[in-house]
């Protein structure tokens, strides 16, 4: 007889603890890896936790230990590096560990499922069918739903799953059947891995600079290394990542590949299709979770060399890691910002480390952090400063906008700069980080403005829909006629939005095309397909744009790049607005000039003796960061000093003060040397979807420091009975302070 066994399961809920059960005899004596998913009783709920360890001993009497209902498989689920990371996120973060492991797993495993669920089979065209498609329209002529089937199957681009006939027809099977037997179309599982095929597109050699990071990089590839691929826009940094892709798949191994956001870097895709021979799996927001599942079981399972995915993707379990790239390693969407706030980023480098693997981080412009990194020697650096086309960057020049005459916001230079460059049958970009038609409407006899009646923000004006949207929590109405104070009609639209611009410069410019690319104009789907095919031959001759339209792009008519407001950014209460205005700048001053055409940049603000954007113009971005550096390490901030905010929200804003006031009070009980505690204070938008919202915030020159302290601190917190009452989270190495 087994004595009883006993395992320690990280629970799906938000408690800073882990739980003890019994593991039935049933179980038999086989060891039981951490990793594994149980079937567990969990208050009144039937839930599927993670085993994290077998233990000798519970301290819950034995009479209350509740059993495991069923273990779930056979292995773990993650790789052991991968559980390492989790285990360690969740301390670095300070966030439960029961909810890190279920960020980390793909939805489609989480459920109450029994077995490992088993991957759909899908049907398909039979493209190597030597009967044209007419033909075998006519031979199933007088098999009407056989028919019906082949047609729905000839118009899907990548064959349908039972979920989806069942979605658009009935009784279909016997069809498909029959279709599969005259071998009209085949059956397949899920297609999550795409065979990428080198086709010796390739017609160029590596440039010296590329030469050199490629095998600086390659001499690490056999440790754990941190390298940041420092290469300005246009550099080739695709082609260093490419290269050294190429030595790890050879020697087997996997590699995993970071990026922002796959819609927006459709070029980058196809490139890796195109150029090596492997299996890639793609793994992004807009699959389903059968979908994201497959790509994540192929990564798991070795069918997949290549990984190439978003934030999450990060939490692949992959059994033959060989490297790891982050690119556009600065870019703010890496960060996770609400439920387990992690950096995909930071767990990357980690996750490198534990893999004994190297990390290769890539960016035009790095994040201060990777610079003071390279300051301290701890990543290496490998810089590209010519273009791999070696077309100089383009020039940057200020308008003034002070006491110039404005249309929409737009400085007569500005329009006629662009005027020249239309003419000369050049392109042009306007960059304006602000959707809709304009940011607010006012009456112009009292000065009523339109608010947001949740947040302390103004709705914008969307003037095609006539509607006003709160880009803060949501909130849509009708745009008003009439003031809602006094009546008036005499009503104005303040300030100009991606909208505005748009229908000013299509009547201003009436013979060119004009397109706006926003998250308004591009939420249909192929609409954003279509507005960029339509931006990279020309088509569009004027593109106004959000930072969707930043980079990754490579439109090669691109002459002309404005920045239409900046100043906003240059006096944000946000530590971090003077790195995002310099590295978008740069970003976005980098799609002009790339191909035959010399490029221009015309950044438009109220202040051209701005510090910054004096250092920015004439010493380039890598002074830039070196002040900004500076300044930060003045002022305390990270990465001088690590940060952490303890953030509360309540639509009572009593009960959201009275909590932290009780945290502040709690955290007195205790030594706390070298970490010093600033609030509770108001966060910067106070008032927001209706919550009021406060903060405070957590500082040290010794990382260790803090998280001894908070993680002393995040379970005594969740003891408070004020907590039960809002809604509060711990925010490690925060994006931003609002
Ligand atoms: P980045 O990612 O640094 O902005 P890319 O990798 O997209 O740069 O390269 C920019 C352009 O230069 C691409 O069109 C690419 O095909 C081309 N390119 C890259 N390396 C070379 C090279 N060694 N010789 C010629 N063209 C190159
Ligand atoms: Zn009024
Ligand atoms: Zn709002």
């Amino acid at each position: 007889m087994s004595k009883n066994r006993i395992v320690k399961v990280a629970v799906p809920c938000p408690l800073y603890k882990t739980f003890d059960y019994r593991l039935n005899t049933q179980h038999g004596n086989r060891a039981i890896q951490a990793g594994v998913r149980v079937r567990i009783p969990f208050g009144r709920q039937k839930l599927v936790g993670i085993i994290v360890e077998e233990i000798q001993h519970s301290d819950v009497p034995a009479n209350k230990l509740k059993s495991v209902t069923a273990v779930l498989d056979d292995h773990s689920l993650f790789s052991d590096d991968l559980l390492n990371l989790l285990f360690w996120a969740a301390r670095y973060y300070v966030h439960p560990l029961g909810d890190v492991i279920q960020t980390a797993l793909p939805v489609y495993l989480r459920s109450n499922d029994d077995a490992t669920p088993s991957l759909s089979e899908y049907w398909h065209i039979n493209h190597t069918k030597t009967a044209p498609h007419e033909e075998i329209q006519q031979i199933l002529k007088r098999a009407p739903k056989q028919q019906q089937i082949y047609q729905l199957l000839y118009d899907a681009e990548n064959g349908l799953d039972a979920d989806a006939l069942n979605s658009l027809t009935n009784n279909w099977r016997p069809a498909i059947k029959a279709l599969l037997a005259k071998q009209f179309i085949n059956q397949d599982v899920k297609p999550a891995v795409i065979r990428a095929k080198n086709s010796g597109k390739k017609n160029f050699c590596l440039t010296e600079e590329q030469t050199a990071a490629v095998n600086s990089i390659t001499s690490h590839l056999h440790e754990h290394s941190v390298h940041v691929l420092n290469g300005v826009t246009g550099s080739g940094k695709t082609e260093v990542y490419l290269s050294l892709c190429e030595t790890t798949l050879a020697a087997n191994k996997q590699v995993l590949v970071l990026v922002p956001e796959i819609g927006l870097t459709p070029q980058l895709m196809q490139r890796f299709r195109e150029r090596l021979d492997t299996n890639i799996v793609v793994l992004h927001s807009a699959m389903n979770d059968k979908q994201r599942y497959a790509a994540w079981h192929a990564a798991a399972t070795n069918q997949a060399q290549l990984i190439i995915g978003t934030r999450s993707t990060i939490f692949t379990p992959l059994p033959e890691p060989g490297l790891i790239i982050v690119d556009e390693e600065h870019d703010g969407s890496y960060k996770q910002q609400d439920g387990f706030r992690y950096n995909a980023r930071d767990l990357a480098i980690l996750r490198a480390k534990n893999s004994n693997i190297p990390i290769v981080l890539g960016s035009a412009t790095p994040s201060i952090e990777s610079l003071n990194n390279i300051n301290e020697q701890r990543y290496m650096v490998h810089y590209l400063k010519q273009r791999a086309n070696k077309k100089p960057l383009p020039k940057i020049k200020l308008v003034n906008l002070c006491n110039q005459k404005l249309h929409e916001g737009m400085a007569e230079t500005l329009l006629s700069t662009i005027k020249q460059h239309l003419d000369q049958h050049g392109q042009v970009l306007l960059f304006i980080n602000r959707r809709g038609f304009a940011p607010l409407l006012m009456c112009h006899d009292c000065g009523w403005t339109t608010n947001c009646l949740r947040c302390d923000a103004h709705m914008t004006f969307h003037k095609r829909r006539k509607q006003l949207h709160c880009h803060h929590c949501g909130s849509q109405r009708a745009a008003p006629e009439h003031c809602e104070e006094c009546g008036s009609t005499n009503i104005l639209a303040i300030g100009a939005g991606t909208e505005r611009i748009e229908q000013y410069l299509q009547s201003a410019f009436p013979d060119t095309q004009v397109s706006r690319i926003d998250r308004d104009t591009t939420r249909n789907k192929g609409s954003l397909e279509d507005k960029l095919q339509k931006a990279h031959s020309g088509e569009s001759g004027i593109l106004v744009g959000t930072q969707m339209l930043a980079k990754g792009h490579d439109f090669p008519n691109l002459t002309l790049v404005c920045i239409l407001d900046t100043d906003q950014a240059l006096f944000s209460a946000d530590f971090r607005a003077a790195e995002h205005l310099a590295q978008l700048v740069t970003q976005v001053s980098g799609r002009a000039g790339r191909a035959e055409k010399p490029g221009e940049v015309l950044i438009q603000t109220h202040h051209p003796e701005h510090p910054l954007l004096q250092t920015l113009l004439h010493k380039g971005y890598a002074s830039f960061a070196e002040a900004a550096l500076k300044e930060r390490q003045a002022a305390g901030l990270p990465p001088a000093r690590h940060l952490a905010i303890l953030r509360c929200e309540s639509v009572d804003s009593k009960a959201a003060q009275f909590f932290l006031d009780q945290a502040i009070e709690q955290s007195q009980q205790v030594d706390k040397d070298n970490v010093d505690i600033f609030g509770p204070m108001p966060a910067p938008m106070e008032r927001r979807a209706g919550r009021f919202r406060y903060q405070i915030m957590l500082q040290s020159d010794n990382r260790k420091a803090l998280h001894q302290f908070l993680s002393w601190w995040a379970p005594q917190l969740q003891q408070l009975a004020s907590s039960r009452k809002v809604r509060w989270s711990i925010d490690v190495d925060p994006y931003d302070t609002f």
